[in-house]
């Protein structure tokens, strides 16, 4: 139902917890962060409040990269397995994601035959896809685009990769995303409400575009690969 990201300078804990305390409003039965660091990932998810997910993060991890959703259940029970963020086979991908795949069980079939699966969710064929289309040879970023082209359905996604700190894939169609600019750091979020704690300079995305956001820069690109241009708005909201 929600999702914040960032990747910068600071400590991504407060600022993920804190954006997801302002999508509650919007309703939710579970949450989850994902933080990565030079160790690797840190995944925490719990069922219910923002309140009980921040009573299982671990206060003793810190990162400056990191992604957070409130899922509202679609596919699959309110549960702790079926909260988001949701991780590939190897657990090298991260992902959480706000909408429905349609055609999910068809792409499981399609592809996926040899996955032992580990939720009951939508969402989690789409970072399984990812990783399977990178084991077969493709660049993360064109085994991100290859799942999209697949994809039928609303997402708003983000996504990590264990193996490269410097970088939030995002995407989306049919579900509100935002990519907000700062000076240093960049954040994702499904509401800008989420990330005016940090920033109000935010670049709106349209459906079936993807970025490639960095501490750096954000390169929007549609799904054949084409760069695109867009000035970002002020967002004159009261935090
Ligand atoms: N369809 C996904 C699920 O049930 C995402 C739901 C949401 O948008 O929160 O996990």
């Amino acid at each position: 139902c929600g999702i914040v990201g960032y990747i910068g300078q600071h400590d991504v804990k407060e600022i993920l917890l804190r954006g997801l305390e302002k999508l509650e409003y919007r309703g939710y039965d579970s949450a989850g962060i994902a933080m990565l660091n030079e160790e690797g990932i840190h995944l925490f998810k719990e069922k219910g409040r923002i309140a009980d997910l921040r009573a299982v993060v671990d206060p003793n991890t810190s990162a400056t990269l990191g992604i957070g959703h409130t899922r509202w259940a679609t596919h699959g029970a309110p549960s702790r397995i079926n909260a988001h963020p949701h991780q590939s086979a190897s657990g090298r991908f991260t992902l959480v994601h706000n909408g429905v795949i349609e055609n999910y069980a068809i792409l499981q079939q399609e592809y996926l035959q040899d996955v032992a699966l580990k939720s009951d969710t939508d969402t989690e064929i789409i970072v399984q896809l990812v990783e399977k289309f990178v084991n077969d040879g493709l660049s993360v970023e064109e085994a991100f685009r290859k799942t999209l082209t697949l994809l039928k359905g609303s997402y708003a996604i983000a996504m990590i990769d264990a193996e490269n700190q410097e970088v939030i894939y995002v995407a989306k169609n049919k579900s509100p995303l935002l990519v907000g600019i700062g000076n240093g750091f960049n954040v994702v979020a499904s509401d800008a409400m989420a990330m005016l704690q940090v920033t109000n300079q935010f670049v709106e995305l349209m459906d079936k575009e993807m970025v490639v956001v960095t501490r750096e820069s954000m390169t929007i690109k549609n799904l054949n690969g084409d760069i695109i241009e867009r000035a970002p708005f002020t967002a004159e909201l009261d935090a």
